[in-house]
């Protein structure tokens, strides 16, 4: 095995020097692979991307004009002598786990992932590994998910009292992933589904990806208020508290997180219900992901990174704390972007088109330190 580690921490992101390349770099690079595309692992800017075919739509209409290539789950491509391939994270549609292979030595960086099938992501598989770098967003053992299907149950219910008692309903979750796991999973049979233009711009993106979603219905100021009053209206964090959202009181206002397991948090988000549906792993799912890898050594990205490496270490693990500015879309502190204010392609400088990744130009595509 080489002295210097297959995947190293720079101040740009996670980086291979054999193989050249970076996974979810926040600075521009040359080249660029990325598990998902939440606006903390995606960004604007390098010359050339590699993802999930999956993706590709969202991180088009959010990054504008870049260079993409796209693979299947356990396609393999080559660069420098370095193996990559992409394996279901379970996160979002789209999501992947990026394996890293050389010369019998594997990686995997996790990105973001959860382990309970959503019906609606490629669901979470485990994948051996010598090193795995992980996510512990709700790495705390408070943190227990109970089966989506109970918190569709709750929702649903709520749903329709709200229509008993005259309230328009308004929910919120987080524009990929959140937004359309809740939308597989209402009962249509109660009304029709309304969506905000942030919600509905990536429903647009994943339809255009071929992905099958229920129908929805765009809000504009077109929309004929008391029929939007009949359905549900699906919001981002965002809209919370916008005269945009006021417009349609008076309602009951839901929100749906992870972080709707510990006490406040809907007091804080001031909402009238708060629904615990998290698209990371919790605790149990956590520990249960890294224990399937077999790993000799686990590295924690974002989240509790402090108390869960701590933890680990006492039952038996190899862990170790690394930092990186993941962590974002469903953290307290981070507002939704808004792409359609970006105007697409401006950002990106260093657009590249024709070479596809993994095509060596000799660039020096090392870490800027
Ligand atoms: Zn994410
Ligand atoms: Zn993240």
């Amino acid at each position: 095995m080489a002295n210097k580690p297959l995947l190293e921490f720079t101040d740009r992101g996670i980086y291979c020097a054999k193989g050249k390349f970076y996974i979810d770099p926040w600075k521009p690079v040359d080249d660029a692979v990325i598990t998902h595309a939440h606006a903390d692992h995606a960004y604007v800017g390098h010359k050339r991307y590699l993802a999930h075919h999956l993706s590709r739509e969202v991180l088009l209409y959010r990054l504008g004009e870049i260079n993409l290539q796209t693979v299947e789950y356990a396609e393999t491509v080559m660069k420098n002598g370095v193996t990559i391939s992409l394996y279901p994270a379970g996160h979002v549609i789209g999501s992947a786990q990026i394996r890293v292979e050389y010369k019998g030595e594997v990686w995997v960086v996790s990105g973001d992932y959860k382990v309970e099938d959503d019906g609606i992501s490629t669901p979470f598989e485990p994948v051996k590994c010598h090193h795995f770098i992980s996510e512990c967003t709700f790495g705390m053992p408070v943190y227990q998910w109970k089966p989506q299907v109970q918190t569709f149950i709750e929702i649903n219910n709520w749903w329709r009292s709200n229509l008993h008692n005259g309230l328009a309903t308004v929910l919120v979750g987080y524009s990929l992933g959140k937004a359309q796991r809740i939308l597989q999973n209402l009962d249509l049979f109660n009304g029709k589904v309304y969506t905000h233009g942030v919600i509905e711009n990536t429903n647009e993106a994943l339809r255009r990806n071929g992905v099958q979603l229920n129908p929805t219905e765009r809000i504009t100021p077109e929309s004929i208020k008391e029929e939007v009053r009949k359905g549900i209206i699906i919001a981002p964090p965002s809209s919370v508290g916008t005269p945009w959202m006021r417009k349609f009181q008076p309602y009951s206002f839901g929100y749906c997180s992870g972080w709707m397991a510990i006490r406040g948090a809907k007091r804080r988000r001031a909402a009238d219900r708060g629904f615990v549906l998290s698209d990371h792993a919790d605790w149990d799912g956590l520990i249960s992901a890294i224990d399937a890898t077999g790993c000799e050594c686990v590295y924690l990205t974002h989240g509790y990174t402090a108390t869960f490496t701590r933890y680990l270490n006492e039952i038996g693990f190899n862990a170790k704390e690394v930092h990186t500015l993941y962590g974002g879309e469903e953290e307290e502190a981070s507002p939704e972007p808004s792409p359609e204010k970006r105007e697409p392609g401006t950002q990106v400088e260093n657009a590249n088109k024709g070479l596809s990744f993994g095509e060596d130009l000799g660039e020096a595509g090392g870490p800027a330190l």
